[in-house]
């Protein structure tokens, strides 16, 4: 018999499975709100000008294509931490941090994951409740048993701090706790400057190991503002983690551009420490791809590129911030009572809309509007030519 004859069906990733039903789907007007990923104005996945760019001096060189070193490559480490710590970033310039390119924001959670499994194995790790689906079957892959923190207060619609507060004060020392940096996915509902400083306390108090994901940077406030819990824990001399990626704020989910920072007490700790973690990619993937990087690298290393990418981040964030304003506006407009305006202060590409199951059945069936099941919807899927189709038909299920 085949080796594979016993072999069970995987269960369907529920937003997969929700783009082919989309897919499949054969009305015009459909819109497809579940999904994690930028759309410009005309419905599109942007190739921003910066990038083009980049690219065009890049294919113009001709490159050899030799291989990486294991860490990726040093120019791309080094505007990967300019960003996240701050331009004159006393932190970065100490040698403290180790940088290395990974393979999008996932990559960047699995090498974290793979070397904390090795540097701490008995620990637990806690993620928000609830958190980006891959969190807990990434950590749980990397052999860690997954714990909830309480996070999502759904009479607010925002955070339930006093209740995370509580979870993390709970959870026992060394436990690893992964933070969304800004732009909470799936809620949008994100913390305070004074709640982040509260945060560092709770881990510095309980000795935490945090590991700050961050996927959006740029898609709230701005670079810098959005960096706040980094900058937080970076002023707390912490030791901690922070997974980030490129693939929205560069609009090049392909090309799995991400890194994993570490901070550590030292130069000579960060020596050693990443000593081992090129050990944990030399055995996963041996060295990152060379494409995505290098045009990161050159974008953000040239003050005309690096600009010219602000410029369009800034439209990026500014687009999604007007359709949160807008479809805020058209649902009163269609007469719905409740009020939506938390819309407006959630942050990011989505929002928890308190929409029920049965309301997102109903948008899926009746007007081929389809969202996750837990009511997450994607403002950068709306645009100003479906957006008040959509206000109509959320007015529609949920009257
Ligand atoms: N972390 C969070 C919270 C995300 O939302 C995402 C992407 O949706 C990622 C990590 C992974 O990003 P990437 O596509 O770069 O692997």
């Amino acid at each position: 018999a085949s080796i594979f004859a016993a072999v069970e069906m995987a269960p369907r990733d529920p937003i997969l499975g929700l783009n082919e039903a989309f897919g499949a789907d054969t009305r015009a007007e459909k819109v497809n709100l579940g999904v994690g990923v930028y759309y410009d104005d005309n419905g599109k996945i942007p190739l921003l000008a910066a990038v083009r760019t980049a690219e065009k001096a890049r294919l113009e060189a001709m490159p050899p294509r030799g291989y990486q070193p294991i860490e990726g490559l040093a120019a791309y480490n080094s505007g990967v931490q300019n960003l996240l710590f701050g331009k004159d970033s006393e932190l970065a310039s100490s040698g403290q941090v180790v940088t290395i390119e990974a393979l999008g924001g996932t990559g960047a959670l699995k090498v974290g994951a793979d070397y904390l499994k090795r540097l701490l194995p008995g620990a637990s790790v806690y993620i928000s409740d609830p958190s980006w689906e891959n969190h807990r079957a990434l950590f749980e892959s990397a052999g860690f048993q997954v714990n909830n923190y309480a996070y999502y207060d759904a009479a607010t619609r925002g955070v339930n701090f006093a209740g995370m507060k509580a979870s993390l004060e709970a959870a026992p020392a060394g436990s690893i706790i992964v933070l969304h940096a800004c732009c909470h996915n799936p809620t949008g509902a994100d913390l305070s400057d004074a709640q982040w400083d509260e945060v560092v306390s709770v881990c510095r108090s309980r000795g935490l190991v945090p590991f700050l994901d961050m996927a959006y940077q740029g898609f709230a406030d701005g670079i810098d503002a959005d960096a706040v819990a980094v900058r937080a824990f970076s002023a707390s001399g912490l030791q901690f983690f922070v997974s980030s990626s490129f693939s929205k704020s560069f609009s090049l989910y392909g090309e799995r551009v991400g890194a994993l920072s570490i901070v550590t007490a030292s130069k000579e700790e960060a020596g050693r420490v990443l000593s081992q973690v090129k050990r944990v990619i030399r055995t996963n993937y041996s060295n990152p791809p060379i494409h995505g990087g290098a045009i990161v690298a050159a974008v953000l290393n040239s003050p005309e590129l690096r600009q010219m990418w602000e410029d369009e981040l800034a439209g990026m964030r500014e687009r999604i911030r007007a359709m949160r304003t807008s479809l805020v506006e058209q649902l009163k407009a269609e007469g719905v009572a409740q009020d939506f305006s938390f819309v407006i202060a959630q942050r990011g590409m989505f929002s928890y809309t308190g929409l029920s199951a049965e309301q997102v059945e109903k948008l899926k069936a009746d007007f081929g509007i389809y969202a996750v099941s837990t009511g997450r919807i994607c403002l950068a899927a709306l645009n100003t030519r479906n957006i008040s189709y959509v206000a109509k038909a959320i007015a529609q299920v949920i009257k």
